[in-house]
């Protein structure tokens, strides 16, 4: 049977034109970036072509700016760290939001046990941070606001222009991860206004084990990893260079074909939000209605289990997911959609289905029957949804 994965928000298949550019750093082009021999300065070339082919990308002023680091979450816990330890002396408050990916999250939460004071801003219902919100958050110990550009798991696109004004009336560095949003929506790093930007190859079609950090010049940062002298001293470790080409070739095929891709994944997400909610009662769409990512669905079937829904699908050969790559597996409910206000019970009866590339409508009303069908055998074994139906007959 053919699967369909549906999970692109956790990763993408790397595409195979970034494959193929990758391989030769892995056998001709080996030798080590930092010898002065013929073959590290191969390799050192492709990691400064890399780098200077994603500061124009991003719209960086400066190739030096863009620091390659080992993952996204290495890229946030970089930014958080290494601004808070640099900053000692001016301050140690750090605003954050109760929505953020765990990489920002436990950063944080370990920055606590160190004496800084972290304030979790709340969302509205869509998953929303409110500008003023910010402001009035900011003391004048404050050294760093972060805050995501959009969700993983509700897709939900922050202000973060106009929030990083108000960070910036204020003296505070303002660091954003982008993980969701770099190669998916339009994005520039001048109109954000940002000092820090973190993203990750694999969330658009890159190899998984590489990401950057943007650092906005002048910006102030201690280093995470102490060793050689490798990406100006902030990361040490023998680069990994044919990630790195990659990287920056995904990047590249990302933003080339991202209008066109960006309308189909609109068209297609809105459609198939259409018909689940034609096709299935008691259903809710969770996060922003339109500031959303293209290939987000996130919905809640009330009485019914995320985690069976999922097994259903994945036995008639969907992959999808209940949220988020690093809580699945335990019990808890999303940190997120609890903090939109969802109950525990409907936070549980949650699941995304995060639309890619490679998808077609063919596949998108296959699951939706299936949804459909898994849902009401579902139902079916609920007392709860039984009870409810029963009294709904009787009025
Ligand atoms: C995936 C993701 C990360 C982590 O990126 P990795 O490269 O997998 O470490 C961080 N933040 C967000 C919003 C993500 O979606």
């Amino acid at each position: 049977m053919e699967r369909i994965y549906l999970d692109h928000a956790a990763t993408t298949p790397t595409d195979p034109r970034v494959v193929e550019v990758m391989l030769p750093y892995f056998t001709e082009v080996f030798g080590n970036p930092s010898g002065i021999y013929q073959e590290g300065r191969a390799g050192k070339k492709a990691i400064d072509e890399s780098r200077e082919k994603v500061a124009r990308l991003l719209g960086a002023a400066d190739f030096r700016e863009i620091i390659f680091t080992g993952s996204g979450s290495e890229a946030d816990n970089l930014a958080i760290s290494g601004v808070a330890w640099a900053n000692r002396g001016k301050g140690n408050h750090i605003i954050t939001s109760s929505i953020e990916h765990h990489a920002v999250l436990n950063t944080c939460k370990h920055l606590e046990k160190y004496g800084f004071t972290v304030t979790y801003l709340p969302v509205d219902k869509y998953g929303m941070v409110a500008p003023e919100a910010v402001r009035e958050a900011i003391t004048d110990r404050t050294i760093l606001v972060s805050l995501m550009h959009a969700n993983n798991e509700v897709g939900t696109v922050q202000p973060i222009a106009e929030i990083s004004k108000i960070v910036h009336e204020k003296g505070v560095l303002f660091h954003t991860d982008a993980v969701q949003t770099v190669g998916s929506i339009p994005l520039h790093l001048k109109e954000l206004g940002v000092d820090l930007l973190s993203l990750s190859a694999h969330k658009f079609y890159g190899p998984k084990g590489v990401g950057a950090l943007y650092v906005k010049k002048g910006t102030r940062l201690s280093r995470l990893i102490h060793g050689g002298a490798q990406e100006r001293q902030l990361r040490a470790g023998t680069e990994n260079v044919a990630g790195i080409v990659g990287l920056a070739k995904a990047l590249e095929l990302a933003i080339t074909e991202l209008e066109e891709n960006n309308s189909r994944l609109v068209e297609f997400r809105d459609y198939f939000i259409n018909e689940l909610m034609s096709r299935i009662d008691r259903v809710k769409l969770n996060g922003h209605p339109t500031k959303r990512l293209p290939g987000n669905v996130n919905v809640s079937f009330e009485f019914v289990e995320g985690e069976s829904i999922l097994l259903i699908l994945d036995l008639k050969g969907i992959a999808a997911s209940s949220g988020s790559a690093c809580t699945s597996g335990s019990l808890d409910p999303s940190h997120v959609l609890l903090a939109m206000g969802l109950s525990h019970e409907v936070a549980h009866g949650s699941i995304r289905l995060s639309i890619g590339r490679e998808n077609t409508k063919t596949q998108l009303d296959y699951v939706c029957g299936v949804l459909e069908e898994g849902v009401a055998r579902l139902r079916e074994m609920s007392p709860l949804y039984q009870a409810r139906a029963r009294k709904e007959r009787s009025v």
